[in-house]
């Protein structure tokens, strides 16, 4: 099946200059998500995961769908303010300025087998922050994995000592 016909360019948005991936005609399409999720899981067979960690918003979509899938946990990663027991963050450079991502201090126990998801991958700073804070909580990372990754930002530069497996490369 090929996901590039599920998948929506929008021109300048956010803002001036980016190409938005828009994946919502995948999620909407029953066979374009089984096939997404089954792709997904097929990554992280016999790999004995325990938790998948995703970030807010659109990594909770592939996350809780792959870890129900798979038989897993979910961690949710999230942005300020949100979560409401005592975290830790990581914080990771945008074009301009920076970012702080948070996960909650007991969401992993040492040793857990973790896979990290998203639904895309541009600069990496997102998958940084979430790989930092699973290191600090000690888990095993397992690998990263994206739907879509958009290789010419060449965001697995920084986390390239860990399995990384993307579906669609642009
Ligand atoms: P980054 O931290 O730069 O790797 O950005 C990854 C996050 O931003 C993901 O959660 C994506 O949903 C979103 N994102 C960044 N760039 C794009 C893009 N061109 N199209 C769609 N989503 C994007």
């Amino acid at each position: 099946m090929d996901l590039k016909n599920y998948i929506r360019d929008i021109e300048d948005y956010p803002k001036e200059g980016i190409i938005f991936k828009d994946l919502t005609p995948l999620w909407k399409d029953k066979d374009a998500l089984k096939y997404t999720i089954e792709t997904m899981a097929s990554f992280i067979k016999d790999k004995n995961v325990d938790l998948i960690i995703g970030a807010e918003s659109r990594g909770f979509m592939v996350g809780t769908a792959l870890a129900l899938y798979t038989n897993t946990g979910f961690i949710p990663v999230r942005k300020p303010g949100k979560l409401p027991y005592k975290t830790i963050s990581a914080t990771y450079e945008l074009e301009y300025g920076t970012d702080t991502l948070y996960m909650h201090e007991d969401a992993i126990s040492k040793a857990d087998n973790v896979y990290i998801v998203d639904d895309l991958i541009a600069t990496g700073g997102t998958a940084c922050a979430m790989v930092e804070m699973s290191e600090t909580l000690g888990a095993n990372i397992v690998g990263l994995g994206f739907v879509v990754e958009l290789a010419f930002l060449n965001g697995r530069e920084d986390i390239k000592k860990y399995p990384i497996n993307s579906i669609i490369t642009y």
